[in-house]
């Protein structure tokens, strides 16, 4: 059904699109608040998860895929939203 799960949207940490997601399910990164960057041991309590879009999510394993590193999970994080999408069913 329509709006089971709860629908965010903000820009994407990587390409800064604007996107719409899923909180509970999107895949985010680990942003430290004072310098945007990824928090030094130590101070993960002042980083923040920043959600990243899927054409991001799936570039990066493309360059992980070439370069034999392990995939950044894809998932089903947003098969249902693209499904909703399609069907328009927010
Ligand atoms: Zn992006």
């Amino acid at each position: 059904m329509a709006h089971e799960h709860p629908v965010a949207m903000s820009p994407c940490i990587t390409c800064g699109r604007p996107f719409m997601y899923d909180p509970e399910r999107v895949v985010s990164v680990l942003i430290d608040t004072a310098t945007g960057w990824y928090p030094e041991p130590g101070r993960r309590h002042h980083a923040a998860r920043v959600p990243a879009c899927h054409f991001c999510v799936r570039a990066a394993n493309v360059e992980r895929r070439k370069r034999g590193l392990p995939l950044g999970y894809e998932g089903d994080t947003y098969a249902d939203l693209v499904r909703r999408l399609a069907r328009d069913e927010w």
